[in-house]
């Protein structure tokens, strides 16, 4: 084998084809591969082939590229920028490269490197952006891989986003060169006209970006409340994942695993926030401060909360504050913990004939004398999904059963969910109490009640009363907030 060098046997170049042919040869699923991979450009296409199959006719009709049926002849590939030799039959395909390299024009044979001239990408296509990913043929699957871990990490709006771009490229000339213009250019793609873009108001994003250049906008902060997710790496999205690889600061509660955080851009300011029972943390209030002092001083921020940030995160206060303070945010949705523990239990959350609604609580407000409405709802058949709902354990039961839900009610019980550690249980109402005194668990657990919860799968789940601890403290791992 030979020693792996750093250099490139072949050098990538962008060739320019708007307007100019290229000519494929063949009839069959390489020449169409090849001719989809062309047809992202604003090439015209020329498809020589004796007999093409009924897929090539289709692609054909529909792109408008010209067909040029019947036996192969050299003059077809005259006037073309790129050839390639598709055809399957490698006495043809020679002589198509043979063709083409006497009349200078470049070809690409299918599966010949030893006839290739170039060879052909695996495409990221954001147009006018390109990524080109090149192995040389050494691994096409490789290639694949990488095209689609880089699709996923650059915005749909990116293409619309470098056209902007081009259309101010005269008016930024004018800033004076070096830092200023820098400035201008990452401030554009990095802020309130990229921001603007990628949520479709273009007339909007012209405007920021016109500001930016007259120097009358302040650098102005932005916060996205996101949702981490349950704690699964690949539960969080990829809007998620594409701001924590943007974000200058990330904000992030105790709840989200490291390896989540560390999704994010590596040089990215990390700030713990707490809100662990039991565990040093910021107050709502000096973490709302905190937040609006970020977005004054014009940093992206992406203030990270497990689950989703609506569902029992206190991002009502929060955006309040950025709201008061006239800071601008966006919210980006996450897989909450009720949903990740019903997908852990197979459970459906909703069952035809069963339940057809659902409560998401704490059970925290269950200490008063009056039931709460989500408890009416229990008991007329809405599956429950209790957040923080450990320390409470027992007082949801009594309370349950005292209201008349019977106790052989079907209930779930999930620590961990979406990890790879994860615990799963299963009882009733009756057994419940019993969740108050298990030492033996100290991630955030998620209690699902229910009719429905009897559909889910118990076949990985320990029984939940089969533990009779003696009195344990409640471990500090529920994620209630001070
Ligand atoms: N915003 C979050 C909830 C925050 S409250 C969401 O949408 O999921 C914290 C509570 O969420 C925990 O006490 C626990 O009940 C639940 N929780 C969060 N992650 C969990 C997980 N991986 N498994 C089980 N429960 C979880």
């Amino acid at each position: 084998m030979s020693q792996a060098t750093t250099k490139l046997n072949a050098f990538p170049v962008f060739i320019r084809v708007e307007g100019e042919a290229v000519a494929i040869v063949g009839g069959g699923e390489e020449a169409l591969a090849k001719a989809r991979l062309i047809a992202q450009s604003s090439a015209v296409l020329h498809i020589i082939a004796r007999d093409a199959e009924p897929e090539l006719l289709a692609f054909i009709a529909e792109s408008g590229a010209n067909y040029m049926p019947g036996a192969y002849n050299a003059s077809q590939l005259e006037g073309a920028v790129m050839v390639f030799a598709a055809s399957g039959d490698e006495a043809l395909d020679r002589r198509v490269a043979a063709d083409a390299r006497r009349l200078g024009i470049p070809v690409n044979a299918v599966d010949r490197p030893d006839l290739c001239d170039f060879f052909t990408p695996a495409l990221v296509n954001r147009a006018p952006v390109a990524v080109a990913i090149g192995t040389e043929g050494a691994g096409p699957v490789l290639a694949q891989m990488l095209r689609s871990r880089i699709d996923r990490m650059l915005s749909p709006s990116l293409g619309p986003l470098a056209a902007l771009a081009a259309s101010f490229r005269n008016a930024a000339e004018r800033l004076p060169r070096g830092s200023i213009r820098r400035r201008f250019w990452s401030d554009f793609f990095g802020g309130a006209p990229a921001r603007a873009v990628e949520a479709g108001e273009f007339s909007q994003a012209r405007e920021a970006a016109t500001d930016l250049l007259l120097s009358n906008a302040p650098v102005r902060g932005h916060i996205a409340l996101v949702g981490a997710g349950p704690g699964a790496e690949d539960l969080l999205t990829l809007r998620a994942h594409r701001l924590l690889m943007e974000a200058d600061v990330i904000v992030h509660d105790a709840l989200v695993p490291e390896a989540v955080v560390a999704m994010g851009r590596r040089d990215a300011e990390r700030l713990p926030v707490g809100k662990r029972k039991g565990c040093h943390t910021k107050s709502q209030a000096e973490i709302n401060a905190l937040l609006v002092d970020l977005g004054r001083q014009g940093k992206r921020v992406v203030r990270l909360k497990s689950g989703d940030p609506l569902v029992f995160g206190r991002a009502g206060e929060e955006m309040a504050a950025l709201r008061d303070a006239g800071i601008a945010y966006e919210v980006v949705p996450g897989v909450t913990a009720a949903f990740a523990a019903a997908a852990d239990f197979e459970l459906p959350l909703t069952l035809r004939g069963v339940s057809s609604s659902m409560v998401f609580t704490t059970g925290h407000d269950l200490k008063g004398n009056s039931l709460p409405d989500w408890a009416k709802l229990a008991i007329s058949g809405a599956t429950v999904a209790v957040y923080m709902g450990r320390s409470v354990a027992a007082e949801v039961a009594g309370r349950l059963i005292e209201a008349g839900l019977s106790p052989d009610t079907a209930v779930a019980v999930v620590e961990n969910a979406s990890l790879a550690n994860r615990r799963r249980f299963h009882g009733t109402l009756a057994d419940l109490p019993s969740l108050e005194a298990r030492a033996d668990l100290s991630g955030p657990v998620m209690t699902i009640i229910g009719d429905a919860v009897a559909g889910a799968n118990f076949e990985r789940s320990e029984p939940l009363a089969a533990h009779r601890h003696e009195s344990a403290p409640v471990a500090a791992a529920e994620g209630v907030q001070p």
